[in-house]
């Protein structure tokens, strides 16, 4: 137990780490990928599944509205965690990803033109890079990267140079999955707005370490993915202002995202959310996902924030003892995510004898290979926290790292 955090009682609500790998306690340091999920979630999607399963909004028995209710209550629960100002501001996506690319699909393809300029960090991860390649590829505008210092912080000098380009859309990360550098969201959406780009946030790395309160930050669009945040795979949110939601032209069609359908007169859409939620929606996902975000607000984000942050200095303080190893991503703020590198060895190999280990870490380029390129690396390993890691854990990690690099060298 630290301070008042009894992290032995987060342990125990999350059955999975009382599992074993390879003859070792598992020691999962891989969160950023995907956060492994406490019982009220199983419980969740177990209860939905074996008690009122029923597809929602069309239905009047009584598996309908009960399945209704516990969606558009799980809805409830993002605006109000999240502090969006109203219900129809926030999107069921299948996650990050899919948000990205809704927004991408929808408002970038009717308001970018072929002389427009969209401005990223070199930061992001594939998904905030990708789509709006895409579409560029398709529509004809520039991609321009906002530059960073080696430490993993955003060069506000080169921004502030890079807005004076008069930008249509400022992307950028609120924390770097690779990094863990904690972006000033809200000063970096005023900034842009001061130059008349609208802003697209990738929450996906934020969302689970620390309150975000989406007016405060007032930006346009926010993604966040589920699986990040203690919940199910395959399900997410966008949030967007609504003025914007409201003049965005539909995604996907199909059922549920229009008024009326006809051959004879031109099809009319549905109100935001439901223009965007073409389909049946990942149901029991949406509701896990509100039980999700009820179990971190009952732990607190704040105190989960303190925690991953405790770790995070300890991990740096006891990995740079050994010899050989660089930390990439010391930024002042950062989140709990430790990318590093040891002389001469290569991540992939090292990855593959901690998990002999019990060791659950990510390597590779972490879907940021512009930032990889950038430090001239292939690659890093990643150990990055979750609410139920514990000194303990990083203690395994540098033995067993000690270990691997005695066989590796
Ligand atoms: N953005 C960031 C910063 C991420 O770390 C990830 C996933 O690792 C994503 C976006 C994509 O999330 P998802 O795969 O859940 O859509």
């Amino acid at each position: 137990m630290d301070g008042n955090y009894d992290v032995a009682a987060i342990r125990r609500e999350f059955p999975i780490l009382e599992r074993k790998v390879n003859g070792f306690p598992l020691v999962y340091l891989d969160s950023a990928a995907s956060a492994q999920k406490p019982r009220t979630v199983i419980e969740t999607q177990r209860e939905y599944l074996s008690h009122f399963h029923s597809n929602i909004h069309r239905g009047v028995h009584t598996l309908a509205t009960q399945a209704t209710e516990a969606f558009e209550g799980a809805r409830e629960t993002i605006k109000a965690h999240f502090n969006a100002a109203e219900n129809a501001e926030i999107i069921f996506t299948a996650g990050a990803t899919d948000g990205i690319n809704l927004v991408a699909g929808t408002w970038g393809r009717a308001n970018l033109t072929a002389s427009s300029t969209v401005l990223m960090t070199r930061l992001e991860h594939h998904s905030n890079i990708v789509p709006w390649q895409i579409l560029a590829s398709e529509i004809g505008f520039k991609i321009e990267v906002i530059e960073i210092f080696p430490e993993g912080t955003i060069d506000l000098e080169d921004y502030n140079a890079k807005l004076a380009l008069a930008p249509s859309l400022v992307c950028f990360s609120h924390v770097s999955n690779t990094l863990g550098t904690i972006n000033d969201a809200k000063q970096l959406t005023s900034l842009a707005h001061d130059a008349g780009a609208m802003v697209m946030v990738d929450g996906a790395q934020a969302a689970p370490h620390m309150n975000v309160d989406l007016q405060d930050i007032n930006c346009d669009f926010y993604v966040a993915s589920g699986h990040k945040m203690y919940g199910p795979t395959g399900i997410g949110f966008l949030y967007g202002k609504r003025a914007l939601l409201d003049a965005m032209p539909p995604w996907r069609g199909g059922g549920e995202m229009i008024s009326s359908v006809s051959f004879d007169v031109p099809t009319t859409f549905n109100v935001p959310p439901y223009k965007f939620e073409a389909g049946t929606p990942h149901i029991s996902g949406a509701i896990a996902l509100g039980a999700a975000i009820k179990w971190m607000e009952s732990v607190g984000l704040d105190n989960i924030a303190a925690h991953e942050l405790a770790l995070t200095k300890y991990a740096h303080e006891k990995l740079l003892q050994i010899e050989g190893l660089r930390i990439y991503g010391t930024a002042e703020h950062k989140a709990g995510v430790v990318s590093f590198l040891v002389e001469g060895i290569h991540p992939s190999d090292l990855g593959t004898l901690l998990d002999q280990l019990g060791i659950a870490v990510r390597t590779g380029h972490h879907c940021t290979e512009p930032l990889m390129d950038w430090y001239k690396i292939p690659g890093t390993v990643r150990a990055s926290f979750g609410a139920y890691n514990t000194f303990d854990d990083v203690d395994a990690l540098v033995a067993a790292l000690e270990r691997a690099i005695k066989m590796l060298k």
